[in-house]
């Protein structure tokens, strides 16, 4: 996709707030800190558009960008931050799991996981969570910079089996500092939006 515009549309706290223009969405989830907004960024071509936070499970909104008029990116809040309540978590599994179950919108999801890292418990609870929905899952395995590239073969395999990742779903290597796998993101976007 050439993304000629790209625009914060809203923090939504609650289902009212969701954007009504009918546009096909694709929800972003991932662990705190992971890269999320660094890779809607990098995906828009712009700076700062998603707000790289410092502050790891603060957001709990759910945060649209629309992207070319034609579809929305939907930041959901990152999972696995250790030092919240058991009745934040509560509340954000509500609303997440609110979103994905009912949102007519929404296309797929964009799971991140961190390429340097085997998949922790919370990654393959959301996997398999979406698997069991039927959810379309891509995941993208970010900071790819951050590793020599004679190590990717290992980390992807690392990714692809401690996700139990099917041989036909895609899983992408990405870097939101080099812009490596943009592109094929970008093609796996369009083909889920289209159908
Ligand atoms: P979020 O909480 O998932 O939205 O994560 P952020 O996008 O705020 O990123 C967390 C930290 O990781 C920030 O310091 C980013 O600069 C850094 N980061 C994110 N993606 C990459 C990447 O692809 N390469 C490198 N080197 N750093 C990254």
């Amino acid at each position: 996709m050439n993304v000629k515009q790209a625009e914060f549309v809203i923090s939504a706290l609650k289902p009212s707030q969701y954007p009504e223009d009918a546009l096909p969405e694709i929800a972003l989830a991932g662990r705190s800190n992971v890269g999320k907004s660094s890779l809607i960024n990098r995906m828009v071509h712009r700076k700062n558009l998603a707000r790289t936070s410092s502050k790891p499970g603060k957001t709990q909104t759910i945060n649209f960008y629309r992207v070319n008029g034609q579809l929305y990116f939907a930041d959901m809040p990152g999972y696995g931050f250790a030092r919240v309540s058991k009745e934040t978590k509560a509340a954000w599994a509500r609303m997440i799991e609110g979103y994905l179950l009912n949102r007519r919108e929404l296309k797929g999801v964009i799971q991140v996981v961190d390429v340097r890292h085997p998949p922790t418990r919370d990654d393959r609870m959301m996997y398999d969570w979406l698997k069991h929905y039927g959810i379309p899952v891509i995941v993208v395995a970010t900071k790819a910079d951050k590793i020599p590239r004679g190590k990717w073969p290992k980390h992807v395999k690392q990714v692809r089996e401690g996700l139990q990742i099917g041989a036909d779903d895609p899983l992408i290597l990405f870097s939101a500092e080099t812009g490596q796998g943009k592109d094929e993101l970008w093609s796996t976007i369009a083909a889920l939006v289209s159908e």
